[in-house]
This record gives structure tokens, C-alpha cells and sequence, in this order.
């Protein structure tokens, strides 16, 4: 994700500036059945291990995380904070500033507790959590719970209806890219997840396919027929991963240790030695930065129409002061005009650099 970064958030900047909206970002809301692994796919994404995790039912309110670039200068930290520390804030505990993530964690737990209850209920209503940090994109994730087909606990009875409608108010949204998550050791005809994506996007434009627990797979079988497109074609294609099992979650196992061992089962497994190097978290990260730009690119056009309006009307107004030097109103008006001007080249030199790369 990082080459992205610096682009998206100058041209956040600008608009930013000049008072615009931003583009629009979409958003990226992963779905699957229960312990398929989502919780532990999006935490690699962000690379910070903040989100509880295990077997059974986990995630039970939908979470809305908002990463947010300190770079750009929407950080509502104030001067006292550790500049350059990332931390996260809850919706629900305004003004709080979590610099432990394990903290972050334990919040959700109980906050999910405090609205859900203790006995395994899902609740409608999101947790809202913004991280910030100066490593990370502009981006809107949503970890959603999961789909389960008997009740437990305090569940109500439609608890599948539930959860699938839940599931399909984040997903309908054109913008939403689908994060469709499959374990791979159970078989992909009874895969919730494309069926649920499946169901907002039949021409499979938007959905790209996870794999998870390739390591779980019965001796000598393979997901090689998925990886590779031919099972079930999706156009974002199938990224396999193997992510952190319960016992490393149990042992504490580091993020970097868990990249490392998932790079050296690619690598030398039999089967998908071959395609190693689209396999994986990392090949993951960046398929999904390669789907902004490609959403960016498309945007482009109104980006550029939208910059061209606002240059022209700054130019009208400084022609109406007279001579720019002379009112501090229509300084401004000049400097907002070549910082405009000078924007539109940079970022459509930027953009033009990226499509190869893009089209590939
Ligand atoms: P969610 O319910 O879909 O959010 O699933 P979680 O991310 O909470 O994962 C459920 C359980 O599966 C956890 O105990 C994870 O450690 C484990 N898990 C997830 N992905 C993998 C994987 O790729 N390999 C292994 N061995 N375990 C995994
Ligand atoms: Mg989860």
C-alpha cells in the first residue's frame, strides 16, 4: 500500500484546502462464515494485531475501522501526545487516546459485551474505531460477524437471517469492494461468502476471494484449482494466506514471525511453490492497493473536471481584485490558485506513472 500513500493523501490535501470533498475511498468490508479467519485477515492488512480473535463466535458487532494518515493533518491529536506513536480512538470514548493495542483489543471485547451482552447475541449497532497512524492509507474497513446456521447462547432463532442481512447492508454499496472470505479446508461449494457476494455483485466485479487456512488442508490435497482461477472465476481474482493459528494467537506470535512462516510455506510448498509470489498477505495488500488506484483512475475524470472548475473560479476572482498583489483576499486567491495548478500536473504526472503498473 505504501506508493499509494503519498499520492492519495495530496490529493487529499488539496482538497482538504480548498474546503472539497475528498474522494471517495472505497470501502473495504470483508464477509464469510464463522471462524473463516476474517478478523485475522483484516489485522494483517493493518498490520497491528488490535482485534480479538478465536474459535467460536467473536466478532459480534460490526466494526467500522477508519484508518486515518497523520501526514495529512485531520489527526485530532494535540501537542502533548507522542508525535510520532500510532494509536486508535473509539467512537464511544471521545477524546480517549489507546496507545496499547492490546487495550484497544480489550475494549472491544467489552464493548461489544456492554451492547450485544455477554451470551454470544450479535448486535446491529457498529463499533466505530479510527487508528492513526503516518503508515497507513485513508481507508475505511469493516469487519462484520460472522454467518452461523444453529443458535447458541442468546441468539434468536433467525440468527442466520440476521446476520446475512446485516451482512448485506455493508456489502449492497456499489463502493464496497468485497473481501470474500473461504477456509480452505472446507469446500468452496458451501462457501457463505460468495454466495453472499454473489448475490450484490453477480458479474463478480468487485469481490475478490481470501483463502484462508491452506495450512489445515488435508495431506495431499491443494487449492490449486481455486488460486488459479479456474473453480470459481471472480475478476479480482483468489489470494491464498495462511494466517496465525489459535496456538500462535495463544503464544503471542509476532506479526513478523507470522509473515515470515507464511512466506516460507508458499515457497515451499509443492503445489503453489510455482505461484509463490501471488500468495500470501503481502501479494494481498497489494492487490487491494492496486484496486484504489484502479478506483482512483476511474474517479480521475471528475477529479480533474472538479480541479479545472475550482482553478477557473479562483481565476475569476482574482481578475475581479485587480491586481493580486495588492489585497490579501486576493493573495490567497493566488497561492490557492498555483497550489491547484501545480496539483493537477503533479497528480496526473503521478497517475500517468502508475498505469503501467496499473494494467497489469
Ligand atoms: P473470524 O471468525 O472469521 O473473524 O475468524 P478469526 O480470524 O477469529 O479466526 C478463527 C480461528 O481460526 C482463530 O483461532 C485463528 O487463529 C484461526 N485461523 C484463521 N486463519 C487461519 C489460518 O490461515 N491458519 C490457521 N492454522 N488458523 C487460522
Ligand atoms: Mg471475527
Amino acid at each position: 500500500m505504501n506508493d499509494l500513500i503519498p499520492l492519495v493523501n495530496k490529493l487529499q490535501d488539496v482538497f482538504n484546502t480548498i474546503g472539497s470533498d475528498s474522494i471517495d475511498l472505497p470501502q473495504i468490508v470483508v464477509v464469510g462464515s464463522q471462524s473463516s479467519g476474517k478478523s485475522s485477515v483484516l489485522e494483517t492488512i493493518v498490520q497491528k494485531d488490535f482485534l480479538p480473535r478465536g474459535n467460536g463466535v467473536v466478532t459480534r458487532r460490526p466494526l467500522v475501522l477508519q484508518l486515518v494518515n497523520t501526514h495529512t493533518g485531520i489527526s485530532s491529536m494535540d501537542e502533548t501526545s507522542a508525535k510520532n506513536a500510532d494509536y486508535a480512538e473509539f467512537m464511544h470514548l471521545p477524546h480517549k487516546q489507546f496507545l496499547d493495542f492490546d487495550e484497544v483489543r480489550k475494549e472491544i471485547e467489552s464493548e461489544t459485551a456492554r451492547v450485544a451482552g455477554q451470551n454470544k447475541a450479535i448486535s446491529r449497532t457498529p463499533i466505530h474505531l479510527k487508528i492513526f497512524s503516518k503508515d497507513v492509507l485513508n481507508l475505511t474497513l469493516v469487519d462484520l460477524p460472522g454467518v452461523t446456521k444453529i443458535p447458541v447462547g442468546d441468539q434468536p432463532t433467525d440468527i442466520e437471517k440476521q446476520t446475512r442481512n446485516l451482512i448485506l447492508d455493508y456489502i449492497q454499496r456499489p463502493n464496497s469492494v468485497i473481501l470474500a472470505v473461504s477456509p480452505a479446508n472446507v469446500d468452496l461449494a458451501n462457501s457463505d461468502s460468495l454466495k453472499l457476494a454473489r448475490q450484490v455483485d453477480p458479474h463478480a466485479k468487485r469481490t475478490i476471494g481470501v483463502l484462508t487456512k491452506l495450512d489445515l488442508m488435508d495431506a495431499g490435497t491443494n487449492a490449486l484449482d481455486v488460486l488459479s482461477g479456474r473453480a470459481y472465476p471472480l475478476k479480482l481474482g483468489f489470494v491464498g494466506v495462511v494466517n496465525r493459528s489459535q496456538a500462535d494467537i495463544q503464544s503471542n506470535k509476532p506479526m513478523t514471525d507470522a509473515f515470515k512462516s507464511e512466506t516460507v510455506f508458499f515457497e515451499n510448498h509443492p503445489a503453489y511453490r510455482a505461484i509463490a509470489h501471488r500468495c500470501g498477505t503481502t501479494f494481498l495488500a497489494k492487490t487491494l492497493s492496486t484496486i484504489l488506484m484502479n478506483h482512483i483512475r476511474d474517479k480521475l475524470p471528475d477529479i480533474k473536471a472538479k480541479l479545472n472548475s475550482l482553478i477557473g473560479q479562483t481565476q475569476q476572482e482574482l481578475s475581479s481584485y485587480g491586481d493580486p498583489t495588492f489585497t490579501g483576499k486576493a493573495h490567497r486567491g493566488a497561492i490557492i490558485l498555483q497550489l491547484l495548478t501545480r496539483f493537477a500536473s503533479d497528480f496526473v504526472a503521478a497517475i500517468d506513472g502508475t498505469s503501467a503498473e496499473i494494467s497489469t
